[in-house]
This record gives structure tokens, sequence and C-alpha cells, in this order.
């Protein structure tokens, strides 16, 4: 069944030998902490000390060394503002090749810089991402630029895969590992990585409760577009696309629940990262330790939780440390 699906564990290894060297191998510890709460020895992926602040790195690095020379020399394009993007403009420029990365005209001028120190050539265009990504459309048709999307296409897959084939391999006993989803390109990867090496580990995903592109899908047992709302685990917004044709099938094949989480529960796993474990986090990076503390997981074994990121404005990170402000007010709709 798992090698019928667009990316196996052989493709996977193939990613690890070539990204070898250019990401980091990220280091598991033990939390004392958490393992108390949850009964079992809980490991944390500490992924968000990746270059770039994410595990992006991981999938946009083996999409970019995938290219062909010629490929490659035409550049890639992305509309991403995020950790994709900060990704993708680091992956190309290691490797000698140009990234053009569209945004809209509504995206904060901090962003648009961040991007553009990673070396990338940044396209203002329109007032909305749907304009950023039909201007990424026409670059594609008539300058022949490669699009490397965030999630769905398999070299990223692939790449993401790597972070949970490290896990396995580290730790082959995992019962249950805790993946943040948006789009699905984390967990399919991760999913197909450890479940190729051991088929009896759980694959759990994890997101906020409302705008859970993925969720809905497979409730629905098709792509589905959900309405946007605005949450403390921003890089997990967004839709899985209507035409998928990766992460959609891999997820429904291969994860063994969905788990939910409110923005209050995202708000308590960011501080217990900081203050239990010493670690700034983003809200998507949050939602494995913020389902443990809700008791909402059940393991009757080592469970390991990936921090996927760090990139979190630190004013808000601030506020939610002190349990300040307004960010969970959206539990109350
Ligand atoms: C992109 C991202 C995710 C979700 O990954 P998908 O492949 O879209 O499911 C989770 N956490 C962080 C920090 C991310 O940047």
């Amino acid at each position: 069944m798992v090698s019928a699906l667009p990316v196996s564990l052989e493709d996977i290894r193939a990613a690890t030998r070539r990204i070898a060297g250019r990401v980091v191998e990220t280091p598991m510890v033990l939390s004392a902490s958490l393992a108390e709460i949850a009964g079992a020895p809980v490991w944390l992926k500490l992924e968000h000390h990746q270059t770039t602040g994410s595990f992006k790195l991981r999938g946009a690095t083996n999409a970019v060394l995938s290219l062909s020379p010629a490929e490659r020399a035409r550049g890639v394009v992305a509309a991403s503002t995020g950790n994709h993007g900060r990704a993708l403009a680091h992956a190309a420029k290691a490797q000698g090749a140009v990234a053009t990365i569209c945004m809209s005209r509504l995206v904060p001028e901090n962003k648009v810089a961040e991007i553009r120190r990673l070396g990338a050539d940044v396209r203002i265009v329109g007032r909305s991402q749907d304009e950023a990504q039909q201007e990424v459309d026409r670059l594609v048709r008539e300058e022949g630029l490669v699009m490397i999307p965030p999630f769905d296409h398999p070299d990223v897959v692939a790449g993401q895969g790597t972070l949970g084939l490290e896990i396995i391999d580290a730790l082959p006993e995992a019962a249950t590992v805790l993946v943040p989803l948006s789009g699905g390109g984390l967990a399919a990867g991760v999913a197909a990585a450890v479940k190729g090496v051991n088929p009896k580990t759980k694959v759990i995903g994890l997101t906020m409760e409302r705008g859970a592109a993925m969720k809905a899908s497979l409730d629905a047992g098709r792509p589905v577009q959900v309405e946007e709302v605005r949450s403390l685990a921003d890089s997990l917004g967004g839709g899985i696309g209507l035409d998928n044709r990766v992460t959609f099938a891999m997820c429904r094949e291969l994860l063994d629940g969905v788990v939910l989480l409110t923005e209050t529960e995202i708000a308590a796993g960011m501080r217990h990262a900081y203050a239990g474990e010493g670690e700034i986090i983003e809200g998507a990076g949050a939602v494995g330790i913020a389902a443990l503390l809700a008791g909402k997981i059940r393991s009757g074994g080592p469970v390991v939780a990936i921090l996927s990121g760090r990139n979190v404005d630190m004013e808000q990170h601030r506020r939610v440390i002190n349990g300040e402000g307004a960010a969970f007010a959206e539990d109350n709709p």
C-alpha cells in the first residue's frame, strides 16, 4: 500500500543523502516535565533550530537539488511570505540559483526585508496572496521559472520526510509521533518515513481548531476550502489546494488521526516551551506540546513531538508568555 503513494521510503532516504551537510540534523531531547503529564517518555525534536528557523529548508533544499542544471539556471519561484519563502531563498542561494518570491503589497516591510536579506529577488504585486500566485504562474509561463510549492510536490515531501527518518532512526521504538499539520507536506513525509521503518508507530497530525483545511478535507473525503481565520499558529493557515496531487492522498492513507487545538491551548504550549524547556517557538511549533498539556494524546509508549519552527514576532511572543492580549479571543467566536 505505502509503496503506491507518491513518495516512498526510498525517495526519503535518497533525499537524506542529497541534502546531507546542507541542513542541520537537529537534536532530540527528553522532556521530564511533559513525561510526567503524558505518563510516557516524551522526546522533543528541536527542528526550530534548523537554518532559517523551520523544517521547510529540508523540502526546499531537496527540491532545488533535484532540478536539472538547465532548470536551476532558469531560477525558482514561489508565493510565500513565511517559512517556505525563507527556506527557498536560502536553498536557492546556497546552490547558486536565483529565487524569486512574489508577495502582495499588503505584506509588512519587515517580512519583505527578511526574505530579501536571504538573497531572494522579491517581487511585490497586487493586493492579495491570490494575485501574488498569479504573478508566479505568469513567471512560470512566460519566463520559464520553476515553481517550488510549499507542500504539494514529491521532492518537497521527500525532503520533509528526512525529519521523520532522523526521528525513527534515533528512536525506533517510538509509539507516537506528533506532527504539526497544514498543507500536509511535513505530515506526509514524516509519516512515510516513520511507518516505512516501523509500521506500528502512530503518526498524529495537529492543527488549530478553526480554519483547518486538511482536517476538513479528510472528513469530506476530498480537498475542500475552509474560511481562513487568524491564529497564533499562523504557519498552519491556508488551504491544501482543490487540485491537491500529493499530500491529501498521503495524509489520508498514513495519518492515524488529527487532533485540533484551541488558541488558548496553543498559547499554553508556547508558554510551556519557554518556561519549561527554555525554547522560543512559534505557535505552529507548539501544537505537539499543547496537545500533551491538554491531555489530548494517549500513547502506550514513547512520544515524539516535533517543534517545527521558531519564526514568531517577538512582541507577540512576549504577550503570549505574559498571558496578555486578545490573542486567544478567537476561542469565543
Ligand atoms: C509550514 C509549517 C508547518 C506545516 O507544514 P505543512 O507541510 O504545510 O503541513 C508547520 N510548522 C511550521 C513552523 C511551518 O512553517
